[in-house]
């Protein structure tokens, strides 16, 4: 049922963090997994990490904010791969200050990368998940996809439109057998949060007096969620937001 033997699966921002993390879990289920990012150093070292552990995984360099990127990366992905099973939109980037201090570039750059790299990426998977018979979508949002914060106006509002643009991709693409969903991880120790924990005071204690799991959670704690999302254990499961936040959401 979680079998992903012969599965390609394409994960943005897949060479670090949390895409690390689920790329990795793709792959041990037997799928071959294809990092996109900007860093190509980054890239190929978390490759030669993935195939020393005996994994099936590449890599293309790709920026996901632009179109004629987007359109190479999965023109190049078909070149090498054949066919496209899984895309994973996980490609973020955060940019923190109050709504009435945000410069309309660093508002930009977040909406960019965050929400409309998802729809161009998305819309880019559409055709050769088609052609395959059916696919997966998995696009990553944020506790900040329920919350507000105060320093978060440009993320929060990409991560709310990522949510409801999931909703549209799956009612739009189940005729196709295609499904997508929306994680909303809680608390990850990653580069992007250790630089948040630099930049908002008491944000560490904060998250960890507020998780009941009493941990920040780590990329591999969102292995098995794309596995599920990606696998035939979820083939009628659509247009979800499924919170993996050692349920800092409920509390
Ligand atoms: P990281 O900063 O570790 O990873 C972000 C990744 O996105 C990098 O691999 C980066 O690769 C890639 N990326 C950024 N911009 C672009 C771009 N323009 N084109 C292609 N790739 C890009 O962050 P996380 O792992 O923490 O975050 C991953 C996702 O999870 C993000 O969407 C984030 O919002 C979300 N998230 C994270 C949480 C956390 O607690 N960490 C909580 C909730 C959601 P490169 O530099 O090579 O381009």
């Amino acid at each position: 049922m979680f079998d992903l033997e012969g599965k390609v699966a394409l994960v943005t921002g897949g060479n670090g963090g949390i895409g690390l993390g689920m790329a990795r879990g793709l792959a041990q289920a037997g799928a071959t997994v294809i990092l996109a990012g900007r860093d190509a150093a980054k890239s190929s070292s978390a490759v030669a990490a993935l195939k020393a552990e005996g994994l099936q995984a590449d890599a293309i360099e790709a920026d996901v904010t632009d179109e004629a990127s987007v359109q190479r990366l999965f023109a190049q992905a078909a070149t090498r791969h054949g066919a496209l099973h899984i895309l994973v939109n996980n490609a973020g980037t955060n940019i923190r200050h109050p709504p009435h201090e945000l410069r309309l570039e660093d508002w930009h750059t977040v909406l960019d990368t965050n929400l409309t790299a998802a729809f161009l990426c998305g819309r880019a998977a559409h055709a050769p998940m088609k052609a395959a018979g059916g696919g997966k979508v998995i696009n990553i949002g944020s506790m900040m996809s329920i919350f507000g914060a105060p320093y978060a106006p440009a993320y929060g509002a990409s991560k709310g439109g990522v949510v409801q643009l999931t909703r549209s991709q799956a009612t739009a693409w189940a005729v196709d057998n295609i499904q997508a969903n929306a994680v909303l991880p809680g608390w990850i120790d990653t580069d992007m949060t250790r630089k948040a924990r630099e930049q908002v005071n008491g944000l560490h204690d904060r998250v960890l007096g507020r998780t009941p799991a009493a941990r920040w959670g780590k990329a591999s704690d969102l292995a098995g969620i794309a596995v599920f999302l990606a696998s035939r254990a979820s083939d009628f499961v659509t247009g979800t937001a499924i919170p993996v936040d050692g349920g800092y959401s409920i509390s």
